[in-house]
């Protein structure tokens, strides 16, 4: 290797090894409040106005420069200097919002994704990868079979998290009220986000003409109340687990809630609508969600489908970001025992739970609406 090549693995190489840091370091800013206080200052601050807003201490001024720095350098705040009144040097560092760290503005913006950096960057999703190459190695032979969970049994492996956490994910929410309360606030805030870019873009004529619609694994109903709101005309209702739809917030009055599990029975419906459901399991745990589903709704002729929302791996744009943010998620999902599928992978489940054929609508970022016909 020529000296410029090792110097540029060994710079690749730290560039990896600390990448939680970016992570780490925008959960700190947003715990801190520093989207939603660059928000209030018009979009523009100045540091020490940033750390005043924030209750930052004194003494920790310099400190949040040295965060802002990461933040800044990563692209996730933008900054510019103001120039110093009656000089022409450079004056006091403004930093501004970006696209990104519009979506972090918490309690005032129109979108907040903030509930959802709170689950993914939390420890309970982070302590399983200390032990992934512990994961790859294990005999499954003499591992604990996977417990019931919410009937998403089936699989015969044990994921990274339960192999972690002592519970496979589905249970854990029973188990543990405050990881249930952080994830199911997760969800919310994407369907939230997500629902009104389909619903904006003209994706919401998948729902027009629809007289009903269950959300199966619908959480606690921002997807469903969204389409409530869109169109009142069809009647919406959420099936979750019982740990779940016990929690739901009272004001999604026009949505109803039905406690249950979806492996056992999906209440009837023009469509079924599932979001970030189906690459929670594996395949065969999918075929038999999806022929619950196809019980529940009518014949194609009569309008009956499944509406999925998830990605579909390797569609859509072929940019670097787009592809790794494809691929990170789904090793993410792997260590519950999910899997992001390609295009392959979701027909093959589809015609596997006899559905005779998809449609995939790729409208939604690295994310697709995909209807399926009975
Ligand atoms: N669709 C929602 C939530 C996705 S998370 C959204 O996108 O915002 C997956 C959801 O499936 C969780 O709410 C979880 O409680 C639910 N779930 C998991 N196993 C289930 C089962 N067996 N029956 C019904 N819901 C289930």
């Amino acid at each position: 290797m020529s000296k410029e090549e090792l110097l540029h693995g060994h710079l690749e190489l730290y560039h990896h090894f600390f990448s939680y840091i970016k992570s780490m370091a925008l959960r700190c800013a947003t715990e801190l409040g520093i989207p939603a206080a660059i928000h209030r200052r018009g979009g523009a601050a100045m540091l020490r106005d940033i750390a005043a807003d924030v209750a930052l201490h004194q003494a920790k001024v310099s400190h949040l420069r040295r965060l802002m720095r990461v933040l800044t350098v990563s692209g996730i705040f933008g900054i510019k200097q103001q120039p110093a009144a009656g000089s022409s040097s450079s004056g006091e560092a403004v930093y501004t919002l970006t696209p990104a760290s519009r979506l972090l503005v918490s309690g005032c913006g129109e979108h907040d994704m903030s509930p959802m950096l709170r689950f993914l960057v939390h420890s309970t999703a982070l302590t399983p990868f200390f032990s992934l190459h512990a994961w790859f190695r294990a005999d499954e032979e003499e591992e604990e079979p996977v417990a019931g969970g919410g009937g998403g049994g089936g699989g015969a492996a044990t994921s990274l998290f339960e192999m972690t956490h002592g519970f496979p994910r589905w249970e854990m929410t029973g188990r543990d009220a405050a990881y249930g309360a952080v994830l199911n606030d997760a969800m919310a805030a994407d369907s939230r986000f997500v629902m009104d870019v389909v619903l904006r873009e003209g994706g919401g004529d998948v729902f027009r003409g629809l007289g009903s619609l269950v959300d199966v694994g619908g959480g606690h109903g921002a997807a469903a109340a969204a389409v409530a709101r869109a169109f009142p005309r069809v009647k919406c209702s959420v099936l979750d687990l019982p740990q779940v739809v016990s929690q739901a917030p009272p004001d999604a009055s026009d949505v109803r809630f039905v406690a249950g599990d979806m492996f056992e029975y999906i209440p009837p419906a023009d469509a079924v609508l599932l979001k970030y459901v189906l690459h929670c399991f594996g395949d065969d745990d999918c075929v038999k969600i999806l022929r619950r589903c196809k019980e529940a709704i009518p014949v194609r002729d009569s309008g009956g489908k499944v509406i999925i929302i998830n990605m579909v791996v390797g569609s859509g744009s072929q940019r670097n970001i787009f592809k790794e943010t494809q691929a990170l998620f789904d090793l993410y999902m792997m260590s519950i025992d999910g899997i992001e599928r390609e295009e392959k992978g979701w027909e093959m489940v589809f015609f596997k739970a006899g559905f005779s054929a998809y449609k995939i609508m790729p409208i939604l970022g690295f994310l697709s609406v995909i209807e399926v016909y009975p």
